[in-house]
């Protein structure tokens, strides 16, 4: 998978892609992250990519020329699955939205800044918008790589164990068991028994109602097969 990123402050991507399981994913040739400054392509001599927005009122919106002209160069270089666009109000983002999308080859990740983007963009530019959830940050780079992140974790080969993935929240329609480590007490504080029995069946079955129990409490709607969220 490749994925684009398209924003007006690429720094504060680098740090996150450079380290960990992405740095990893990227050195292993499983995924390619790679962030653009929009400000390269702006055609202002101070290398601007806002504006004052038509009609008055507060903030800045972000201008269509040097969003359109980083993604026809993209674009005349190799096809585009998707462009998506981190907007606050876009489609929320799930786990089985992350699973869809995991297997798209090449994206463009738009961010927005200031009060967005100039809604042309949004008409004739992105293919979806993808929202992390119902508030607002100051920008759309922790969300692209919130996505980012989701998505690049579940390519083959990325994760060391690979059925880590298929045990975490949400893969099955519940959220994950307990989990323990060393050591065994702390204090007064024990591992549950089960774990320790060496019984793959009996932690099996103790894990699946756990994960039942957790759902039914905490996210009860998982439980209704009708109403995902
Ligand atoms: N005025 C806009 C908010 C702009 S916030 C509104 O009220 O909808 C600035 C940028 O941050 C947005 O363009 C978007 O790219 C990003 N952003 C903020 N919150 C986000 C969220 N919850 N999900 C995805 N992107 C978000």
């Amino acid at each position: 998978m490749r994925i684009d990123i398209l924003t007006a402050l690429p720094r504060l991507l680098d740090s996150y892609f450079n380290e960990s399981i992405l740095k990893r994913a990227q050195a292993k040739g499983l995924a390619e992250v790679h962030v653009h400054d929009l400000r390269e392509f702006s055609e202002d001599k101070h290398r601007r990519v806002d504006d004052y927005p038509f009609g008055g009122g507060a903030g800045m919106v972000m201008t269509i020329g040097p969003i359109d002209k980083a993604i026809a160069w993209l674009k005349g270089q190799r096809r585009y699955d998707e462009v998506i666009y981190m907007s606050p109000d876009g489609e929320l983002l799930d786990q089985p939205m992350v699973n869809r999308m995991s297997s798209l080859k090449n994206l463009i990740i738009l961010c927005g800044h200031y009060k967005g983007v100039d809604e042309r963009v949004r008409e004739h530019l992105i293919d979806r918008e993808v929202s992390i959830g119902n508030y607002v940050l100051s920008g759309g780079e922790l969300p692209a790589a919130v996505l980012s992140d989701a998505l690049i974790r579940l390519l083959p080969g990325v994760l060391g164990d690979e059925t880590s993935a298929l045990s975490d929240s949400f893969q099955d329609g519940l959220v994950a068991p307990p989990m323990y480590t060393r050591p065994e007490a702390y204090g007064d504080w024990k591992v549950p028994e089960v774990l320790l029995s060496g019984h793959a069946a009996r932690i099996q079955e103790w894990r699946h109602k756990q994960s039942v129990e957790r759902t039914q409490v905490r996210r009860p709607r998982l439980l209704d097969e009708n109403d995902p969220g």
